[in-house]
């Protein structure tokens, strides 16, 4: 199994210097909680929520001296608590094929992520159908069908330019054919015509519901969790574009930014399906909230 977001390391070790762990050290006082303040907002968890996560842990406790493992814990009890109601896995429904459209800007981590919950449904004994939606780049489907190979899970691609909705039309009849338990539908991640986008989206919404009213089942949004806070702003778009219904965070591996994780929780609530920590097949993991703020904490 990977390792589990190291995150940001040594965040408090930062700031309450070298010394025994237990050891009362510093009162939890003004100055205090704007330095922790300054390590979370460095660590990119935003202002709004940094201060929500100092303020619920100074309650009750303003001018208490407290060990480094005292503060630590508080921390990463705080952080646990705003993270704990989002971390979900996909949910998997009886509907076959159950139809789950990825979203999110190129260079996320689409096509990735694709490949690694193509493996991880087959392993466990699911029928899983990929269609490359993203017609319009040559690139994304060749590495989709890379991944589908690696996967051993079929590519449906369709001509360069072609019409995604027409691709995905095909990909359903033909999942319904074989009695397919997940179809993945790539798409498209242009965001510099966003009119374009939401209504190619739409189109292939509207098609995949021709075959079945209740497609797409999820709407995944794949965001990377190095570009920090402008992952806040993605999701904000993708959700005027797609009926976002969970969240899959990649590239956690070696990024001091994973306090984005905490902001995207707090301010949309949407579920953390899953956390890319690395680029090779495996490195796909359930999202563990107590692991996650342990590690963020450092
Ligand atoms: P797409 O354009 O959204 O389909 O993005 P890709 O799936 O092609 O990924 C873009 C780059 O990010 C590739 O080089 C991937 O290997 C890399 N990548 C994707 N997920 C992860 C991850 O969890 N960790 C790391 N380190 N790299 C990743």
């Amino acid at each position: 199994t990977p390792d589990p977001v190291p995150a940001a390391p040594g965040l408090l070790g930062r700031l309450m210097g070298r010394g025994k762990a237990d050891e009362p050290r510093r009162a939890l006082d003004d100055d205090m909680l704007e330095q922790l303040e300054d390590l979370l907002v460095g660590a990119d968890m935003g202002v709004d929520t940094a201060l929500r996560v100092t303020a619920n842990m100074a309650e009750g406790r303003l001018g208490k001296r407290l060990s480094t493992r005292e503060i630590k814990e508080l921390l990463a009890a705080e952080v646990a608590r705003i993270m704990e109601p989002v971390a979900r896995p996909m949910p998997i429904y009886a509907k076959r094929p159950q139809v789950v459209l990825v979203v999110g800007v190129n260079g996320s981590g689409k096509t990735t992520t694709i490949g690694k919950l193509a493996s991880q449904f087959k392993a466990v004994g699911k029928k899983v159908v990929i269609a490359a939606g993203d017609t319009f780049r040559a690139a994304a489907v060749e590495q989709l069908q890379v991944w589908g190979d690696r996967a051993g899970v079929p590519v449906l691609t369709a001509p360069e330019g072609s019409d995604p909705a027409s691709l995905a039309f095909d990909a359903m009849t033909r999942a319904q054919e074989e009695g397919a338990d997940l179809l993945m539908i790539d798409t498209a991640g242009r965001l510099q015509n966003r009119a374009d986008l939401m209504e190619e989206l739409a189109k292939i919404v509207r098609v995949i519901q021709k075959k079945d009213p209740s497609a797409p089942h999820n709407t995944l949004l794949v965001l990377d969790a190095t570009t920090g806070q402008n992952a806040l702003n993605q999701v904000d778009t993708f959700q005027k574009l797609a009926d976002v219904s969970g969240l899959v965070m990649t590239k956690l591996d070696g990024t001091a930014k994973g306090g984005v994780l905490v902001a995207l929780a707090d301010r949309f609530g949407l579920p953390i399906h899953a956390i890319g920590v690395g680029e090779q097949i495996d490195d796909l993991a359930p999202f563990d909230p107590e692991d996650f703020a342990a590690a963020l904490t450092g």
